[in-house]
């Protein structure tokens, strides 16, 4: 665990240098989902700091045993509704809201238990309609609408582009999603600025990082294949 997390710090500095960005500029969040709470301890212990979570179901019953490390916990799956209150509760950052409806319900939840929620909006970048995210073209309405939320604070943008292990095809969409992201920034929109670019898995994310990504999100390079 140790040797493989070092390797991947390794790749993010070297691609981050790469294009004169600070390496510190990018965070690693090691997405555990469906790896159990022994694996997930390990990786706390070799120094991981961001867990992300796709279930928030798994990702509640894994908390109560990992509640000692100070680690931070990312909600990055698709999201219903009526799991809100219980991701509000137990994620320091959502990365996947894309749709008012959702903002409204995380905001009243978190009202309710006096917090302010960081969020990321999910975006369908490369239009695909199996993909969940928002539509770039809807994207500013959106963030526009949720500036006025008050327990929401918006920090970025997220998105999952198409074709596993093809960094190549995919830095496209990486850069489409800076570009979006620029272009939003420039409007000034009350409440919303948006720093984080949450982008990049194990198979692409150095390409992600020289496009932008503040957040890479990787499971299987750390944990090994899901089962
Ligand atoms: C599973 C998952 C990842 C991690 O994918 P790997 O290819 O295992 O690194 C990243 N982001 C999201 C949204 C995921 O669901």
């Amino acid at each position: 665990m140790k040797e493989r997390l070092y390797q991947i710090t390794k790749r993010m500095q070297q691609a981050a240098q790469a294009c004169g960005r600070n390496a510190d500029s990018v965070r690693l969040v090691a997405v555990s989902k469906t790896v159990a709470p022994e694996a997930i301890r390990k990786a706390l212990e070799a120094g991981v700091t961001i867990l992300g979570e796709n279930y928030v179901q798994e990702a509640r019953e894994k908390f109560k045993t990992l509640v000692q490390y100070p680690a931070a916990w990312h909600f990055i799956g698709h999201l219903q509704s009526n799991k809100a209150k219980y991701a509000v509760r137990l994620f320091d950052l959502i990365h996947s809201v894309d749709s008012l409806k959702l903002a409204r319900e995380l905001d009243k939840q978190a009202a309710k238990v006096g917090k302010i929620q960081q969020i990321l909006v999910q975006v369908n970048i490369s239009g695909e309609d199996t993909k969940s995210g928002i539509a770039a073209d809807e994207t500013t309405a959106l963030l526009r609408a949720i500036g006025q939320l008050k327990n929401l604070s918006v920090r970025g943008l997220m998105t999952m582009p198409p074709y596993f292990y093809q960094p190549e095809k995919v830095r496209p969409f990486f850069a489409a999603l800076r570009g979006l992201r620029d272009e939003i920034d420039g409007l000034h929109i009350p409440n919303v600025s948006l720093p984080e670019l949450s982008m990049g898995m194990t198979g692409d994310f150095e390409a992600a990082i020289q496009e932008g990504a503040t957040l890479v999100r990787i499971g299987t390079a750390i944990f090994g294949e899901r089962t």
